[in-house]
């Protein structure tokens, strides 16, 4: 793997909360595994190994540790985190919390789980939130919801003193609101560099302000985290029988093989920024979804499954990542740069902006541009949303496991990111290609952008401009966008759209009042491409996070948790910490 010279260690980070310079990541797409057996030598050992210091790893540590356990952490990156330190730090865990006793809500373990299993639960589009999560995995999740809010807050984590709500919710269950916010505090965020206003530290939201103090406790504790340090191969007795007896690691000084006396832990974050494991699942994700949420800091690169499938586990759930609800793929909230999630604003004070490139436009509203297609046609009406799911309160009159709910349903099978990932009419190409934002100078000053460096990358092909259409069209070429788009088409599109401009009327896709015409140069295209989110497709697990074989056995010593771990729909950091600190629990637990 190539790996770019550090210039900025993880201390300096800390300490200064502005570092610059490039720093060691992990490589988005260059997913290596090797497949191994007992080594010859083992050159470290622990009772559980964790790999991955995210939301899953962290607690997973700590809860080993805490049962007595040596553990030792190996993380990629040149940091810890993962994508949760990037978060929101919304977290969704309920069932009768301390923080939902203390404001009067009612829930319950038995609650959550009519919750994530209701089958009626249906989006506009037909997708449904919870029918195809696995009965077990989701009681376990009910059953230990409210231990692991306690967990944290034990551990150091301050959820802002306000009642749960359901602010960054997904697919959390209709009947109570069970999302508490980790206050940022003062630490100095991955994406700016710096720490948040001390008016709104305590209040804020943010993953640093989980990853921070479940880090120190892990560290307090007596965890080893080996940063860059890359696991490479989970290794087993044989190579499809026998206990799981370690990893393979790939560090800047060689191979290292770490014996776990009683466990190993797959806490690596998912798969949906590797574009052959997601395309098992949709065969549209191809490689122009380049720049899913949570790079370039980490990517969801399969690794772990791909290593544990290697010693023959079984992948589980995958309706949940076709299904088109929640966030696995994404509108972007900001154009005209690779990165472009809406949620992640990355800024040039960030330690790793050489990597980011660009900040991004933020689009306040979707009449300032026409949106069009690597062949320069529109395809849909651009002020329309991404796909929609279930949370606390969305479904009015609901009543769990009825049929009655579908009455509350406007049914709608379109949806713009549909229409995006179709592509060209009559190609024989999968994926929807890129998508650009086409605009002009009087858009720039309506939106009061900057159309240059840090805001937009040019160097990079995500961002280009001109003086006419022709020559726009000509100009927009990039590795995902080969040949240029035709100059005729675009010229066609914004003609025929500015009419739409003149008569009130969108005949094409019925966008409301189309508003302004694309008329003054100079023009522009940005990259508007859908983001890849998240993983809800993973290795097959039990009720305790052991990882089953496709015979549906138990692999002795191996288990797994988080978004690598499949059966489950909800977003994000709930099921990770939670299944984390039950991953390290029974680990801890086995014989050596
Ligand atoms: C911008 C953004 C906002 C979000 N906001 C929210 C929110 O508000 N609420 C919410 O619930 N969820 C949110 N999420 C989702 C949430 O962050 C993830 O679901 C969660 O972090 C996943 O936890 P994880 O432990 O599975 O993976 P991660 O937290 O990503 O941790 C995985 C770790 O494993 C490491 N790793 C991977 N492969 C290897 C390997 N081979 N060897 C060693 N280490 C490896 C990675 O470097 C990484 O540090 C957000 C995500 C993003 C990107």
């Amino acid at each position: 793997m190539k790996r770019s010279t550090r210039s900025v260690t993880r201390r300096d980070f800390l300490k200064t909360a502005a570092g610059t310079g490039a720093v060691v990541l992990t490589e988005p797409g260059s997913t290596r595994v090797d497949a191994q057996d007992r080594p010859e030598r083992w050159d470290r050992e622990a009772d559980v190994v964790v790999i991955g210091a995210g939301a899953t790893g962290l607690p997973a540590a700590i809860a080993a540790r805490e049962r007595g356990a040596s553990v030792i952490i190996v993380e990629a990156n040149f940091d810890v985190g993962g994508h949760a330190i990037v978060s929101g730090g919304n977290v969704a865990l309920g069932g009768g919390t301390s923080a939902q006793t203390r404001y009067g809500i009612t829930d319950s373990p038995d609650l959550v789980f009519a919750d994530l299993t209701d089958w009626s639960v249906v989006q506009p589009n037909g997708s449904a939130d919870y029918r195809y999560n696995d009965r077990e995995i989701i009681r376990a999740f009910a059953d230990h919801s409210a231990a692991t809010y306690d967990f944290l807050v034990a551990h150091g984590v301050e959820f802002g003193e306000r009642a749960p709500d359901n602010r960054g919710a997904g697919s959390t269950g209709n009947s109570a609101p069970r999302e508490n916010h980790a206050a940022p505090m003062r630490w100095p965020l991955m994406q700016t560099g710096r720490p948040v206003d001390e008016s709104v530290a305590r209040t804020g939201s943010s993953g640093v302000g989980l990853i921070r103090p479940l880090e120190a406790s892990a560290r307090r504790l007596g965890v080893e985290i080996l940063l860059e340090h890359r696991m490479t191969a989970i290794l087993r007795e044989e190579p499809r029988a026998g206990r799981v007896l370690g990893i393979a690691v790939a560090t800047d000084a060689g191979t290292l093989n770490i014996r776990a006396r009683k466990g190993v832990i797959v806490a690596t974050g998912g798969s949906t920024g590797n574009v052959n494991f997601r395309r098992i699942f949709d065969p549209r994700l191809t490689e122009e979804y380049c720049g899913a949420a949570g790079e370039p800091y980490t990517s969801q690169d399969a690794s772990g499954e791909i290593a544990a499938m290697t010693v023959g586990a079984s992948i589980w759930g995958g309706a949940n990542q076709s299904g088109e609800f929640g966030r696995v793929v994404t509108k972007p909230g900001r154009v005209g740069c690779q990165y472009g999630y809406r949620s992640l604003r990355w800024e040039p004070t960030s330690p790793i902006f050489d990597r980011v490139r660009a900040v991004g436009l933020t689009v306040t509203d979707y009449q300032n541009l026409i949106l069009v297609n690597k062949a320069g046609l529109r395809f849909f009406d651009e002020t329309q949303e991404q796909f929609t799911e279930n949370s606390y309160g969305k479904v009015e009159n609901y009543v769990p496991h009825s049929w009655r709910n579908s009455a509350n349903n406007q049914y709608d099978p379109t949806n713009f990111l549909t229409a995006a990932l179709a592509g060209v009419p009559g190609e024989a190409v999968n994926g929807g290609g890129p998508i650009w934002a086409i605009f002009d100078a009087e858009a720039v000053a309506r939106e009061g952008w900057t159309v240059e460096p840090p805001f937009v990358d040019r160097d990079a092909g995500f961002f280009f401009s001109a003086d006419s259409l022709e020559d726009l069209a000509r100009r927009i070429v990039n590795r995902y966008q080969v040949p240029a788009m035709p100059p005729a088409a675009l010229l066609r599109t914004v003609a025929r759209y500015n009419t739409f401009v003149d008569s009130g009327t969108d005949e094409d896709f019925a966008k409301p009042t189309p508003r302004y015409k694309v008329q003054t140069p100079p023009f522009y295209a940005a990259w508007a491409t859908p983001v890849m989110h998240d993983t809800r497709v993973g290795l097959r697990i039990n009720a305790t996070c052991q990882v089953v074989d496709l015979q549906g056995r138990v692999i002795p010593g191996l288990y797994c948790g988080g978004e690598s771990a499949g059966g489950f729909s909800l977003h994000g950091l709930a099921r990770c910490t939670m299944q984390g600190r039950l991953a390290g629990l029974t680990a801890a637990a086995e014989p050596s």
